[in-house]
């Protein structure tokens, strides 16, 4: 058969997209050209060797099946990267494929495992039963990169950790059973799961240890119901040690799948398996829920993330840059970590693309490109300027140690920036006299009051008060 390379690519984009999210599948896959088709070999163009080490490193798994499904077995494919250097003129080199049999380490944006049947006639193979075996061998769908070592620790979510921590280290046998897990989305409840299945198998090989999103289990049931093998179903689940099931949100108003959930859980609950659940809402808010499921949720420990502070974001920035031995500037990871504030997956994603746009204009990252991508990710809601993020402009213009300002000290030049602080606050955030006060240095509003009009006079009479004005004012809203 004599396929065209752009009509494979295609079929194998249209995969990629249902299997990744929206901004990866932008930034790492729109890029790509198709270039050649020759001997069962697709070659592809990225722009970049960072581009071709990013998907290497976390869409290899992804890649190799789609361009298999397409091509059959003996499918291949190669990279053509463009060269860095423009004073070499050569054609792009080719990097052949597979260059590593490392395993993928999975991206942190797939949750799902790669169904590469969906939309085609194929039967889905019975993922649950092998029957007349005892011991049978589960994928426990966990993603390496969702460990413990990979879970930055903070005020935010200290309290979940540590009974996950302790679950992993006793499954089944601590008072945290279940447990429950919950937050808005972006704040690591899917992580911490992983991270509690990774770390039993860890202490136990040879507990059987299962991840399941309740979409997944939702299909599975509806599956087994059409195929008649609804006991295979149950008894599949009834076998597992420590049964994970995320977004048990997704069950809500589905009863039958709520109440086969129901009957596995008594079992595995009875027999002293460890069940983890996580949920976009407390239980007292799901409603549409089992009554007897959701008095089964209170047996164990309902624990909930928050959004991290400040310096747990920046940690958790350094810890994917350094994971990714990538380097970036402090002032970038700051600003970053200051203008995202409450969704460590959107934080996530502007970094990469950050760092995909750096890559693919091979620009410096600096703090201008910085800013500037992270106003287009978060260009619906226009990014608020907040009144921590002008204390440390205003901090870093005069030299001084961000403490200064929350200090009781009347030294003049701190008198001076924490006016300006308060000032810039007034003006550019939407926060009340007395919250401003709250956050410089806990001083009630008439202080505030005071201080803007101090600097609204230092203005008209100052010339180089008014310059650093000038200077301040372009500096936070650059
Ligand atoms: P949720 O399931 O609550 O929607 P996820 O677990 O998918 O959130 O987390 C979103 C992203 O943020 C993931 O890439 C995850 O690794 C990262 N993340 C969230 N919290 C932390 C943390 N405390 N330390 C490191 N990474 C985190
Ligand atoms: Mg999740």
């Amino acid at each position: 058969m004599n396929k065209n390379c752009k009509a494979v690519w295609e079929s194998c984009l249209s995969v990629i997209k249902d299997n990744i999210n929206h901004q990866s599948y932008k930034t790492w896959f729109e890029p790509i050209k198709a270039v050649k088709l020759e001997n069962n070999i697709l070659t592809i163009q990225v722009p970049s060797q960072f581009f071709y080490e990013w998907l290497e490193e976390h869409y290899i798994t992804l890649l190799k099946k789609t361009v298999k499904k397409e091509l059959g077995s003996e499918g291949r494919l190669e990279y053509s990267i463009i060269m860095e250097n423009s004073y070499n003129n050569g054609p792009p080199f080719t990097i052949k494929f597979p260059t590593s049999n490392k395993k993928a380490t999975g991206n942190p944006f797939v949750n799902m495992p790669i169904d590469l049947n969906r939309g085609s006639s194929k039967e889905i193979p019975n993922p649950f039963i092998i029957p007349g075996l005892r011991k049978i061998k589960v994928n426990s769908q966990l993603n390496e990169n969702y460990s413990f070592e990979n879970f930055i620790e903070g005020d935010c979510n200290r309290l979940a950790r540590s009974a996950g921590y302790a679950v992993a280290g006793n499954p089944g046998k601590t008072a945290f059973n279940p447990l429950l897990l919950y937050s808005n989305v972006g704040l690591g409840k899917t992580h911490l799961a992983h991270a509690i299945g990774l770390e039993v198998k860890n202490n136990f090989p040879e507990k059987t240890v299962l991840y399941v999103t309740s979409e997944q289990f939702a299909n599975q049931f509806i599956d087994a119901v059409r195929n008649n093998s609804k006991n295979d179903f149950v008894h599949f689940y009834q076998m597992i040690d420590v049964l994970i099931i995320d977004d048990i949100q997704f069950l809500l108003k589905k009863e039958k799948t709520q109440e086969i959930y129901f009957h596995i859980f008594n079992h595995l609950h009875q027999n002293s398996k460890q069940l983890i659940i996580t949920s976009d809402k407390p239980p007292v808010e799901m409603e549409g829920m089992n009554a007897r499921l959701l008095s089964r949720f209170k047996w164990g420990l309902s624990a909930d993330l928050q959004v991290p502070d400040l310096e747990t974001r920046i940690a958790i920035i350094n810890k994917k840059l350094y994971k990714d031995g990538v380097e970036m500037p402090k002032e970038v990871i700051e600003y970053l970590a200051y203008s995202i504030v409450t969704n460590v997956r959107e934080m996530e994603g502007a970094l990469i693309s950050i760092l995909a746009q750096s890559s693919l204009n091979k620009k410096a990252i600096t703090l201008e490109l910085a800013k500037k991508m992270i106003d287009k990710f978060v260009k619906n809601t226009s990014r608020e300027i907040s009144i921590d993020y002008i204390q440390k402009v205003v901090c870093d213009y005069f030299g001084l140690p961000l403490e200064a300002i929350h200090s009781k000290t009347r030294k003049r030049e701190i008198v001076q920036a924490r006016q300006l602080a308060m000032y810039f606050s007034k003006r550019m955030t939407k926060a009340s006299l007395a919250t401003i006060g709250q956050h410089c240095g806990k001083k009630d509003h008439a202080t505030v009051l005071h201080a803007c009009r101090t600097v609204n006079n230092l203005i008209d009479t100052d010339k180089q008060f008014r310059n650093y004005v000038e200077e301040l004012d372009k500096k936070i809203t650059l």
